[in-house]
């Protein structure tokens, strides 16, 4: 037989390649700090690190369970530099980078200030309280990793932001889970908001930053060290993902 007709029967007989919308969704799921950085740490001992792992862990599986690939940036009490966990999330060709962390506030508001704000990335932060909370998770950053300049620490962003469509696609993930979460928990909503975090800095895809709860609030970190509350944010958050991907998926099918 011909080369050419040999070529043409092989495309023929060739499955079809499978159409952009059934393709599983790639989640990169970022559980803050770990290995000598604890994060916050609750009044009762609990640290920010473990907890943000439980979440991510039960978060993974309930992704995985509704199809789709997911990549945890560590999966145990190991230290990752904050720029190899969106890179990770480059090299995975991830659709979604979610960075889980809790929230804390110093001084006499560590005793009354609970609540869910979830952030996606700018070079300004939204307000003084939000430059606060980067601030605090950009600190990983500080000790060990790449060298930067700490006089200029928004110049290392500038030069790698995410691209528009990125950004765009992350604020609208960002308010997807932010609603998801504030209806399951009944938690106080302390909106979603931008700041200049490291972490989602450099990532090509849709990426967030959620502080799922104080842990300085002794109420509230002794809910969030209990594995059906952690469970119920899980579930939270995969729904608000599933809420943010439907548009995308509708939009795939109608074609260009
Ligand atoms: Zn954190």
């Amino acid at each position: 037989m011909p080369r050419p007709l040999l070529l043409a029967l092989a495309l023929l007989l060739a499955p079809a390649a499978a159409p952009a919308a059934s393709a599983p969704l790639v989640v990169v799921v970022d559980p803050g700090h770990g290995g000598e950085k604890d994060g916050a740490v609750a009044p009762t001992g609990a640290k920010e690190k473990d907890l943000a792992l439980a979440i991510a862990r039960k978060l993974a599986a309930r992704l995985r369970a509704g199809g789709a690939e997911v990549f945890l940036t560590r999966d145990g009490d190991a230290s990752v530099d904050l720029a190899h966990r969106p890179a990770l999330a480059n090299s995975r060709e991830a659709d979604l980078f979610v960075s889980i962390h809790l929230n804390s506030m110093p001084g006499r508001a560590r005793a009354t200030t609970r609540g869910v704000e979830t952030y996606f990335l700018s070079v300004d932060a939204s307000d003084a309280n939000a430059h606060a909370v980067a601030a605090r998770e950009n600190a990983d950053k500080l000790a060990g990793g790449a060298p930067f300049d700490p006089a200029d620490p928004v110049g290392g962003i500038l030069a790698d932001l995410q691209d528009e469509a990125a950004l765009a696609g992350s604020s609208r993930l960002a308010y997807a889970i932010h609603e998801r979460v504030i209806a399951r928990t009944g938690e106080p909503d302390r909106g979603v908001k931008q700041a200049p975090f490291y972490v989602l800095a450099g990532a090509r895809m849709p990426a967030v930053l959620l502080e799922l709860g104080f842990v300085s609030q002794p109420a509230e970190a002794r809910r969030l060290a209990d594995p059906a509350y952690q469970e119920l944010l899980a579930q939270a958050v995969a729904e608000g993902i599933a809420a943010w991907r439907r548009p995308v998926a509708a939009a795939i099918m109608r074609g260009p």
